[in-house]
């Protein structure tokens, strides 16, 4: 028992609207969108009902302002986000190749994410939390690796759980600190990779030897992200259950991988067995990427229900 917490960079994201051009010409752009990994996650915990709490810092202005407003109203506890005067709320401004990728230009590391710390507030947080989720830019900002720390120990006095996305970008996996890294593999109780990341989290260029490898190392049970193909769950005993995805046109698929974990997540914490979770799941990631903005897509089970008996599935 207890919430769902998350400690991150809380963020605004501003996003060109035509796919393939730079940002080295001037483009027409749309936002502020709330938005930051953490933020995203949280957020879709609570609209699911799950009791939620975000460890976080913003700075004291709009985009600030419009992140506090939505995950207060979808009611995620942020008692424990603290307000900075001098620095502003981070902003990563997106822009789509004609691929399909995406290039970020962040101002998280000088921005109020960067000034996050271990307030009396997060201690309390912390202390009473049922599952810790953590997200692998938490070894991307310096004050959030000894949250992390501070967190999962306090999770594990308690009997909760932890969940790890090692979800670290290109652009921000500069100083990131191996060990540290494998340490939060290793004490996963779920761990959420897409394809890339199951592979370079296990060292091995192989899909099931990087998922045997990773629960001999003790990681309870990995669901894998297979964008719109959906997704695969691996359980610590051997079973397989792949899930296909939805199929959806693509607007912006920014968030969906936060909004499928949590809603997996959350889920399971809810005694939903797993192949119903991962249903659930694939259904909130692929209804997060018609929407644009990370957070604009997120639903409670209503929406989730409605969507998944009135959606054609993806013959994968
Ligand atoms: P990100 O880091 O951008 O949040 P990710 O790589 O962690 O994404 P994805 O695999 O892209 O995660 O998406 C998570 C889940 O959302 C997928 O497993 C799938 O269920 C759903 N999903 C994502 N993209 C699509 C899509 N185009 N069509 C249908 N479902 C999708």
């Amino acid at each position: 028992t207890g919430p769902t917490i998350v400690a991150g960079e809380i963020l605004v994201e501003i996003m060109a609207i035509e796919r393939g051009l730079g940002f080295l010409e001037p483009l027409e752009l749309t936002g502020p969108y709330p938005s930051g990994a953490p933020a995203i996650f949280i957020d879709q915990v609570a609209r699911l009902g799950g009791g939620a709490g975000i460890i976080a810092c913003v700075g004291r202005d709009d985009f600030g302002t419009i992140n506090l407003e939505r995950l207060r109203h979808d009611g995620v506890d942020v008692s424990a986000v603290s307000v900075s005067d001098r620095y502003p709320t981070g902003s990563a401004f997106v822009r789509y190749r004609p691929d399909g990728g995406r290039d970020f230009v962040y101002n998280i590391a000088e921005s109020a994410a960067g000034r996050i710390s271990l307030t009396a507030e997060a201690r309390r947080l912390a202390d009473a939390a049922g599952h810790l989720h953590v997200m692998g830019s938490a070894l991307s900002i310096a004050g959030l690796k000894g949250i992390v720390a501070y967190a999962v120990k306090a999770a594990r006095a308690r009997g909760g759980s932890t969940s790890f996305d090692p979800n670290v970008r290109k652009e921000l996996i500069d100083g990131a600190d191996g060990a540290h890294f494998a340490a939060l593999v290793d004490d996963a109780d779920l761990l959420l990779p897409s394809g890339d990341e199951l592979l370079a989290a296990a060292g091995v260029d192989d899909e099931r030897q990087a998922v045997a490898a990773l629960i001999a190392r003790g990681v309870g049970e990995i669901v894998l992200k297979r964008g719109a193909a959906g997704s695969t769950r691996f359980g610590a005993d051997g079973s397989r259950t792949d899930c296909p995805g939805f199929l959806v046109e693509e607007v912006d698929p920014t968030g969906a991988g936060d909004c499928f974990g949590a809603t997996y997540l959350t889920c399971r914490r809810k005694g939903i067995e797993p192949g119903k979770a991962l249903l659930y799941a694939n259904a909130a990631g692929a209804l997060n990427v018609t929407r644009r903005g990370p957070m604009e897509g997120l639903a409670g089970f209503d929406a989730l229900d409605r969507f998944i008996f009135g959606t054609d599935r993806a013959a994968t």
